[in-house]
């Protein structure tokens, strides 16, 4: 049994408390590693040598950090084969999709290469008579990141990368359900030229976070996971004086507008509602057809498409369409929401409540499920599913499609597919979702723009990667300066206005 560890001031360092969680291949059910949980103690003592790394870090040349990030691309790009496959081994999510989840942090680091461009300060010469005026933006400190198990090479991409390009230190506590990644990434780090202890990596559950959130050194936390864990750790470090964005879950609604092209609409359903077993926060999980008509087309083509897909191991190839979700305990909730769906009306139109693998019976596969007829008040409707199932809610006019979207708690991302421009942009306008698609159904935006959700999919103000991460991860210390001409004139009294 494989016991992980911690990356402590530059190297693997095993866990001290004495307290392990297990760590599980998806695929067979069974426990591949034991996983360090840190405690109060050791997330502390890792708090305080981030700090003391920190000073020369954040006085470190902005044009140096960033060949470090230049460094960190080449090395991903090297490993990119050992990390996908340590990724699917602990997520479950097929090679493919598990290089995607790389690439797509991969992207923010080369982002950040730009970062001296980023931190340019502002300038305004004779603010008054004899005065500048200058902003500046300096690291915050050491900022946490706490981060969820459903994209373990992204997320903490997202945040390490442009916090350390910042000059902060950062302490990610990565999800406990797949460490591995993380700790390979923080050794790539050190091998790019990161100096020790400038990354570090606390594993742990609640002891370590909570550690992390009352901390005097930590000035800023990055949290993306679940909405209530969101809402909890956005309160908790607020209330402690720290700058914080927290990230939630989502319910994205798709609309299908009688105009669309059913083929194409239907192809997005089936890979933004199945993909990664629906474990993605950008997941389709509503489809909207505008009109029964509309909805009938739109199952018909659904319906073959979804019993075509091919659940497996990841080790069964690149044709695998999602593999298994991540835990036994997700399975059982997955499975008792179908259930819930069905006992409360909805109509489950492909239903693989029975599905098993043979050779892995074990593991934690979820066959493909598709519901028809599911209305606002059910519980599949409410709740964020996070597993490989689609419901369908009829809706009998525009108006009412996007009020459902616009009525929903969460807000992270929605998509319309139609041919007609003026509904599209009118759609794009008046959402109060964060992230919208148009013909396009996991709208991700890029590394160079922003992202996230509205409603309860976010807690803060300041999005994730693109401008706002420079926003996020900087203080910004304006000077007025004026160079006298000497004493001589004598002491100002009076607060004056600039004249
Ligand atoms: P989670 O909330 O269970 O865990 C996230 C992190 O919080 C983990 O590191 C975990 O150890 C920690 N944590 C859990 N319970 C805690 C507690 N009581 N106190 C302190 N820390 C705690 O989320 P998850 O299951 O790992 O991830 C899936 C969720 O993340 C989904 O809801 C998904 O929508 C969301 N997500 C959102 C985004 C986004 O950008 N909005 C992106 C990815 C995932």
């Amino acid at each position: 049994m494989q016991e992980l560890t911690h990356f402590l001031n530059g190297a693997q360092t095993k866990g001290s408390s004495g307290r392990f969680d297990d760590v599980f291949n998806p695929a067979t059910g069974e426990v591949q590693s034991k996983c360090p949980m840190a405690s109060a103690a050791e997330t502390t003592k890792a708090v305080e040598d981030a700090a003391a790394a920190q000073v020369a870090w954040g006085a470190t040349n902005p044009q140096k950090r960033a060949r470090v990030m230049m460094a960190m691309v080449g090395l991903m790009n090297r490993d990119m084969d050992k990390l996908a496959e340590a990724l699917s081994r602990e997520h479950g999510k097929t090679i493919p999709d598990a290089k995607g989840d790389l690439q797509r942090g991969l992207e923010v680091i080369e982002y950040c290469i730009g970062a001296p461009q980023m931190l340019k300060g502002e300038y305004t010469d004779d603010a008054g008579p004899g005065i500048d005026m200058y902003s500046m933006r300096q690291p915050v400190g050491v900022v946490a990141a706490i981060m969820p198990f459903n994209f373990p090479a992204m997320m903490p991409l997202w945040h390490v990368g442009p916090a350390l390009a910042c000059g902060n230190a950062v302490v990610l506590k990565p999800s406990e359900r797949d460490p591995s990644v993380p700790l390979m990434l923080a050794e790539l780090f050190v091998e790019a030229g990161l100096p020790a202890g400038v990354f570090q990596v606390v594993n742990g559950d609640k002891e370590a976070v909570d550690t992390l959130l009352d901390h005097d050194l930590i000035g800023g936390v990055s949290f993306v996971g679940s909405t209530p864990i969101a809402q909890y750790i956005y309160s908790r470090a607020t209330a402690n004086g720290k700058r914080a964005q927290c990230f939630g879950g989502a319910k994205n609604h798709l609309i299908v507008m009688p105009d669309a092209d059913m083929d194409q609409a239907a192809d997005a359903l089936v890979g933004a509602g199945f993909g990664a077993a629906g474990e993605r926060c950008m997941a389709i999980s509503v489809a909207v057809p505008v009109g029964d008509e509309t909805a009938d087309r739109l199952i018909e083509k659904l319906v073959p498409r979804i019993e075509k897909l091919r659940v497996a191991p990841y080790t069964d190839g690149d044709d695998v369409d999602f593999g298994p979700v991540v835990t036994a305990a997700s399975k059982e909730k997955i499975m008792g929401l179908i259930q819930s769906g069905v006992d409360q009306g909805a109509r489950l139109v492909v239903d693989n409540r029975d599905f098993k693998l043979q050779g892995y019976e074990n593991g934690f596969f979820v066959g493909p499920h598709l519901f028809d007829h599911v209305t606002p008040d059910m519980d599949i409707y409410k709740q964020e599913i996070f597993g490989p199932v689609l419901s369908t809610v009829r809706a009998g006019s525009y108006e009412e499609a996007m009020g459902l979207a616009m009525d929903h708690e969460y807000g992270n991302g929605t998509a319309i597919y139609t041919r007609d421009g003026d509904t599209a942009r009118d759609f794009a306008h008046r959402i109060n979702i964060g992230m919208i698609g148009i013909n396009v159904p996991i709208p991700v935006p890029l590394a160079y723009h922003t992202f996230g959700g509205w409603k309860k999919s976010m807690f803060g103000d300041l999005n994730q990667h693109g401008p706002d991460s420079f926003k996020f991860y900087t203080r910004t210390k304006t000077v007025t300066a004026r160079w006298p001409s000497g004493i001589k004139e004598g002491g100002e009294f009076n607060f004056k206005a600039m004249d």
